[in-house]
This record gives C-alpha cells, sequence and structure tokens, in this order.
C-alpha cells in the first residue's frame, strides 16, 4: 500500500508537487496521468526514497518507510533503463530476484522475457539489444524482484506499437496482484491497465 499526504516538492523557484495526496491500496494498479515537466518522476523517485519531499508524510505498508532505497521494498523502471553492461539480458533480469534455486531462477527469467517478447535475447548484453528492448529487459527486472510496491516510469513510451502492445499485456498478467504505480502521459495506456486513474496538475492529482 502507498499513501502520500500533503506532499510537496520544490527546486528552487520551481513548485513541482504541492499538497500532494495519494492513496494505492494493495493489490491495486493505479495510474498517473500528466503532461512533459508535472512532476511524475518526481513524485516517483520520492516514493522510491531517491530523493526526499520537501514536506508530507509517505507511508508505505502502513508503515514510514526505510530511509535507504533498498529496504523501502519498492522497484521502479526509469524513463530511460539502466541495465548492468557487463552482465546477460538474463543475469540483469534476475538481479534482485529473491528466488534461490538455479532452475528456477532460470525459469523465471525466460517466463518474464518470453511474456515480454524477449525471450530470445536472454544470453545477450545490453549494448547488443535495442532501446526498445531494454527497456522490457528493465521491466522484466523490475517484476521479477518481487517487491511489495511496483514504480512504472513510462514504461512503454518509445516502443513500437507491437512491442507496447506486448509489453502491456505482460504488465496486466505479471503485475496482477501487485501494488503498482504508473505513471504515462498517454491516456490509452491509462485506460486500458486501470481501473483508478489520475491527472497531475499543477502539482497536485485529479481524478
Ligand atoms: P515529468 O516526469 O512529469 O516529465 P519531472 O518530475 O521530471 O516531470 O520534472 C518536473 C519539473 O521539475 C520539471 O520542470 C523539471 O525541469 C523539474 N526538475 C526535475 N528534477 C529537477 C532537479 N533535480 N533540479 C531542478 N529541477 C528539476
Ligand atoms: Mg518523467
Amino acid at each position: 500500500m502507498i499513501r502520500a499526504q500533503g506532499i510537496t516538492k520544490r527546486y528552487g523557484e520551481l513548485t513541482v508537487l504541492e499538497g500532494l495526496c495519494l492513496t494505492v491500496e494493495p493489490g491495486e494498479l493505479v495510474s498517473i496521468l500528466g503532461e512533459s515537466g508535472s512532476g511524475k518522476s518526481t513524485l516517483l523517485r520520492i516514493i522510491a526514497g531517491l530523493e526526499e519531499a520537501d514536506a508530507g508524510r509517505l507511508l508505505l505498508g502502513g508503515k514510514p518507510p526505510a530511509p535507504e532505497p533498498g529496504k523501502r521494498g519498492v522497484s521502479m523502471t526509469f524513463q530511460e533503463p539502466a541495465l548492468w553492461n557487463h552482465m546477460t539480458v538474463e543475469d540483469n533480469i534476475l538481479y534482485g530476484c529473491p528466488l534461490r534455486g538455479r532452475q528456477q531462477r532460470r525459469e523465471q527469467a525466460a517466463l518474464l522475457a518470453g511474456r515480454l517478447g524477449i525471450g530470445e535475447l536472454l544470453k545477450r548484453y545490453p549494448y547488443e539489444i535495442s532501446g526498445g528492448q531494454a527497456k522490457r529487459a528493465a521491466l522484466a527486472r523490475a517484476i521479477a524482484c518481487r517487491k511489495s510496491v511496483l514504480l512504472l516510469d513510462e514504461p512503454f513510451a518509445n516502443l513500437d506499437e507491437k512491442s507496447k502492445a506486448i509489453a502491456m499485456e505482460a504488465v496486466r498478467q505479471c503485475c496482477a496482484g501487485m501494488t503498482v504505480l504508473l505513471v504515462t502521459h498517454s491516456r490509452e495506456e491509462a485506460e486500458c491497465l486501470s481501473q483508478k486513474r489520475y491527472q497531475l496538475e499543477r502539482g497536485r492529482l485529479y481524478g
């Protein structure tokens, strides 16, 4: 569960978030729509612990989150996929995956990569795949680590139509039952994936 109350964030003179309130119930996928520059990524970074709000209260699973991002039970994908170049796509996907058995891990990587349409690329390195493929690998990695909360920052932007459809279907299947906050500037994506949608405008959410 994510609960944000009165979150305010300023960069110098610029107030990006102003008293923002949001609740994402356990197992729910909520999307936030907003124009470029409206503060979507800033909000996700605050929830992930990568940035600090100037005011407001955040609860994850009903409790104040650990200050360290790695201890928050949150996984996040970024607009620009961040993969380890010295690891294969498979090892990238399994980085942070709690499964221990070798066979189980293999199967997990194959399952997620298959659903995301990158099943043929598991033995390649990130510099041997396209940007859209890397984006899907990063999405698979975020899902594989099975944290309580999943934050997706424009996960389908810059994907061609076919990859986008595959990735959206994968999110629908793989994230069912997970607590997911997805931000996008695409109304179509938001409508397709979530029951609950908000618009981020002038630092606040509108239903
Ligand atoms: P979105 O993800 O909705 O496109 P962002 O959260 O990235 O928007 O940015 C919101 C606003 O905050 C933008 O005007 C951006 O320029 C500004 N901003 C983001 N990060 C910083 C930063 N580290 N320093 C100063 N301004 C920033
Ligand atoms: Mg952004």
